[in-house]
């Protein structure tokens, strides 16, 4: 099987998603849960990682994304729900799956530990090229998300507003917490100005998605591919 070249310049719109349909139809595996900054793995792979609130379709999106009905829920089960779970895709990204935040009902020390460990992981990953910002699209911005954009701000680390269950709202709804978003984030000086509008659902720019997290990873190519060494 020929492998899709990962895109270069800015006419590679095919390129860059057919890179991302094969990028994630590879191997996916679960490397480690961390509950602590010690287990976070060593890794020479380019990362990207997921946040939002809890609840926010974060494991139907990493599911979608893969294409793997169980993948991101595998590793949700309780008692894992505070760690950071990284996943390798097709040995060439690793993608680092962040605990949910913003539970109402959690207790302050649960809150401080997800900020503690999470924020440790962010401040300490050169390798993390960027940090996938869930939003729900029926909600917007709440302050517990600023409160995340600005640590992220903080700590140099970018990031993209991914809206999800866009499928939710209705179109004037959807355009409304666009605009919302678009005008907050122009404010944040790591925010990445585009914003995508996916549904797990309906499947709305999950393509998409995949393109634009494919060409943050390591490209390789297909004779070095089938050697079975990184370019
Ligand atoms: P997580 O806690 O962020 O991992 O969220 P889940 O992926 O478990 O989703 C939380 C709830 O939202 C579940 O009931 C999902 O079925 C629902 N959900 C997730 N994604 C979508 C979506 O794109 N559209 C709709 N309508 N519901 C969704």
């Amino acid at each position: 099987m020929s492998v899709p070249q990962a895109p270069i310049g800015d006419d590679g719109a095919k390129e860059a998603l057919a890179y991302g349909q094969w990028l994630f139809a590879q191997d996916c595996r679960f490397v480690i849960g961390a509950a602590q900054l010690e287990q976070v793995p060593e890794s020479s792979l380019p990362e990207v990682a997921f946040a939002g609130r809890s609840n926010v379709g974060k494991s139907s999106l990493i599911n979608a994304l893969t294409g793997r009905k169980t993948l991101a829920k595998t590793s949700n089960t309780p008692g894992r729900t505070q760690q950071l779970n990284f996943f390798v895709l097709g040995e060439r990204l690793m993608m680092a799956d962040l605990p949910g935040y913003g539970f109402a009902q959690a207790p302050k020390a649960k809150v401080a530990r997800w900020t503690s460990l999470a924020e440790a992981y962010l401040k300490g990953r050169p390798l993390l090229r960027r940090a996938c910002l869930l939003i729900d699209a029926r909600h917007g911005l709440k302050d517990v998300d600023r409160s995340i954009m600005k640590r992220l701000d903080t700590a140099a680390v970018s990031y993209q507003v991914i809206l999800t269950k866009a499928d939710k709202p209705s179109a004037a709804e959807l355009s409304a917490c666009l605009d919302q978003v678009a005008r907050e984030i122009a404010t944040h000086t790591a925010a990445h100005p585009e914003i995508l509008t996916t549904s797990s659902r309906d499947g709305r720019h999950i393509a998409e998605l995949r393109a634009t997290l494919a060409a943050l990873a390591a490209p390789r190519s297909p004779s070095s591919d089938q050697a079975g060494s990184a370019t």
